[in-house]
Order: structure tokens, then sequence, then C-alpha cells
């Protein structure tokens, strides 16, 4: 054996380049650096939790020679098991939602795994979901084990045993916020876990896309109606069980259009060559410094590249096509419907506020339902129909607190949200609720996005 060679390219998982951010940080005072985790051998750091799960799996016995490693993937942990799988003799079957990129899907028949392609657009539960396909396929091919990413620990511990030491002995822990973006929350959660051990004041942020169901939990705890975005890899229409959101110190939220230009400028003005969730890690990275201020020096992990995106993201055409690029979509954001409406600031009732001063709000202000408010957590919106429906019950009392009828039956947008999307949402729910840092800007019914239409 050469020395200085590696027995296989496993062993060359990890030791990954921590890069200063230098022309993208502008005036934000802060010290950022990059996480270069899409130099790893199959192109993103799932290359270490999928090592970690597949060793974990060979330990206890659930995956033997031979065997199949069946998975529910958006494409990086299917490279990574797929490069794990070829090394060591298995074979792969992997399931995916049909929005994921063709290059994704190219590259893991490369690997010679098996591809199966799902409908987005259906319930976690339904037979269809890429969720329920995979299981199907599980029980149905003998020797099979499921990996499950969004549900093994092995996922975070992965992370907890291999990025997070790694980061610590580049730099020594002189830093003082680790910035990653959520999806199945392994990265954060296992990094995360092993930075508090070392250094309990450490701040640890996630980046979620608009859509996606994490900022609402986390800020609020209500789990809203999530919507589609075109960020690969991160946000969630559930909550799986592999994050760990008590860890975390705040949420930023990114939607595509600034992931897709960072993604963009991190390429041209930085060299490095990666892909839309690191754009939506960094966006959020300087959101989170800019607010913090006072030099903060941050850690900001880059998921994976951009080979996987030339077609999207690096596409003029297609950014076009979706409203990321230029002039923003036809029908405008919710921006310019909150600049045109006259009735700021927000009228809310709070939880504790009984029905009867909840009733008198709404005649008051001529409105037909008020977001509730429980101290700054967002609770929902309440509407005449709730309260009517309250008031004839039996066990009415005009003076009971309005927080236990309030239900989270809302969408949740920020500014640069296209109003097409606000219109579809509004067949789906009562209310879209705008919000900024944590704030409620606006409330947006039906009757708002009719007016404004009506009047451009
Ligand atoms: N970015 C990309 C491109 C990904 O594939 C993933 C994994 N879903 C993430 C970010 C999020 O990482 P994690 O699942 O560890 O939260």
């Amino acid at each position: 054996m050469l020395e200085g060679a590696v027995d296989s390219i496993l062993e060359a998982v990890g030791d990954t380049p921590l890069v200063r951010l230098r022309r993208v940080v502008g005036d934000v005072d802060a010290e950022i650096y990059a996480k270069c985790e899409y130099l790893n051998p199959a192109g993103s750091m799932k290359d270490r939790m999928a090592l970690h799960l597949v060793d974990e799996a060979e330990r206890r016995g659930e995956l033997r020679s031979g065997g199949t490693i069946v998975e529910a993937t958006s494409g990086n942990t299917g490279a990574a098991l797929a490069m794990i799988a070829a090394v060591r003799g298995y074979r792969c079957v992997f399931v995916m939602p049909d929005k994921m990129s063709d290059e994704k899907i190219a590259s893991l028949r490369a690997f010679g795994a098996r591809v199966l392609v799902c409908p987005t657009a259906v319930e976690p539960d339904d037979p269809r979901s890429y969720y329920s396909v995979a299981r199907r396929v599980c029980d149905e091919t003998p020797g099979a084990f499921y990996a499950n990413q969004y549900h093994n620990q092995d996922n975070p511990g992965g992370h907890y045993r291999s990025t997070g030491p790694e980061l610590w002995a580049q730099t020594g822990g002189g830093f003082d916020a680790l910035v990653a973006g959520l999806g199945t929350g392994g990265t954060v959660t296992g990094v995360g876990r092993f930075l508090r051990e070392k250094k309990p004041d450490v701040a640890l942020i996630g980046v979620d896309p608009v859509g996606s169901l994490y900022y609402d939990y986390f800020k609020n705890g209500r789990l809203t109606t999530p919507f589609t975005y075109k960020v690969e890899g991160i946000g969630e229409d559930f909550i799986p069980s592999t994050i760990d959101l008590s860890l975390l110190d705040d949420v930023v939220r990114v939607d595509d259009r600034e992931s897709f230009a960072m993604t963009r400028e991190l390429v041209r003005r930085e060299g490095l060559y990666v892909g839309g969730s690191s754009g939506a890690a960094v966006a959020g990275a300087l959101k989170y410094a800019r607010a913090r201020g006072g030099g903060v020096r941050v850690v900001v992990i880059l998921p994976d590249g951009a080979s996987k995106y030339l077609s999207k993201i690096f596409n003029d055409d297609w950014m076009r096509e979706h409203g990321l690029l230029g002039p923003g979509a036809t029908l405008g954001t919710v921006a310019d419907l909150i600049r045109f409406r006259v009735d700021n600031p927000v009228i809310a009732a709070r939880a504790g506020d009984s029905v009867r001063e909840v009733v008198a709000l709404l005649k008051e202000h001529r409105v037909s339902q008020v977001p509730v408010l429980d101290g700054t957590r967002l609770l929902g919106a309440i509407s005449e129909v709730d309260l009517l429906r309250y008031i004839v019950s039996e066990e009415e009392s005009l003076d009971s607190p309005v927080g236990p009828l309030v239900e989270a039956d809302f969408a949740s947008a920020s500014p640069a949200t296209p109003l097409a999307e606000v219109q579809a949402l509004l067949n789906e729910v009562r209310v879209v609720l705008v919000q900024v840092d944590g704030a409620l800007v606006a409330v947006i019914t039906k009757i708002d996005l009719i007016d404004y239409l009506a009047r451009h």
C-alpha cells in the first residue's frame, strides 16, 4: 500500500475546509466562515452521517452481506448511501419526490441504484407519498434495511461524532454561533449537541425556507399549513424525530429568491461551487449576524454543490420562469399588498381576552377575524364563525378567554411570498399571517386579496 493512499473512498469522507467569506458579507459587522461540506466525496455532508448510519446498522446486524439499503431521500443521503453500497457491495433502492432535479436522480442511477419517483403534492401518510412507498419497498424486499434518516438517531449521531469534533479541532471553538439549514435536523442537532458540551453558550441557529413548518413551530409552537418552495434539502411538512428544536436559540426564515441570489453570489464572488441550501444558509447567517452585530463570529454549513442545480438555480430561463430573477411575479408579492393597505398596525387579540372583548374588537374594527397572540407567540386567528359556534354551544360563557378556542388554521408567509402563492393558500386556510423577525405585520384573508387585485 502506497504511503498517503487510503484504502477506499470512504476514508476520504470529512476533513473539509473552513473558508472565510469576504465579498458576500458586505457591510455586516461579522466574521462568517463557511464549512465546505459540498467537498465530501459523494457531494454533501450526508456522507458523514450515512457512513455512521451504515456502520451502526452493520454492527447491530440489521444490514448483512448482500443486503439492500432502502431510503426515502431527496438525493444527497442517497448519493452517500449509494457510494457506501458500491464500496461494500450492497444494493440500493431510493424513493424520492418528483420536485427533485434530474441531475440528482441521474447521479443515483450512475452509482447503480434503483430510483422510484413519487408525487410531491400528497400528504406524508398518502400511499403514493415517498415515505409510504419507501416503507412498502422495504417490507417487500428480503434483506432490506431502511435507513430512515428522518427517524434514525444515527443521523444526528453521525454529525455528533464527525462534523462536531472536526469543527472544534479546526477552530479551537473560537466562534460564537453555528448556522445550518434544517432538513431532517440531523446536522444542527448532532453538531449542536457536540458544541454545547464543549461550549454551553455557543448560539445554534436554524435556517428554514418560507413554506416549511419549522419557523412557526419554533416561534409559536403551532403547526401551520405548509406550502411548496423551490429550495431543495431544507424545510419540512412534518416534524422528524431527528431534530431537537429545544437546542436552538433561533430559527431564521429565508425565501427562494434570496436563497438563490445568495447561491449565485457564493459561486461568482467567493468561488464556492455550492447549491441552493448553501445560499439559504448564508443568507440566514447574514440575517442573524446583522441582527446580533458586534463582530460576531459565525460558522455556516454549506451542505452540497452546484452541479446538481445547473439546470435550475444557474439557469436564467428557469429562474425567470419561476419569478426568481428580474422583476417579481406578475401578481406582485405580499409586500405590495401590505404597502397598498391602510390598516397598519395589525389589530390582534390576546389569548387572555374574553369572548366578549373579542366580539367587541371585531365590531369596532369591522373585521371578520383577528389573529390571537399569547405574549409574542402567535396562536392563530379567531373568526366570527368560531365565536358564534362557541356562544351557541351549551357551556358558553362570554367571560371565558379566547385562547383555547383558537385553532392553528393558518399559513405563514413573508413579505416576499408571491401573491399567486397566497391565492392558492387561501383555498386551504382561512387566513395567511405575515411575520417579519417573529413579529406579526399583516393578516391576509380572501377579501384583502380581492380588494388588492381588483384595484391593480
Ligand atoms: N441541504 C441539503 C442540500 C440537503 O440535502 C439537506 C438534507 N435534507 C440539508 C441541507 C439539511 O440537512 P439536515 O437533514 O441534516 O437537517
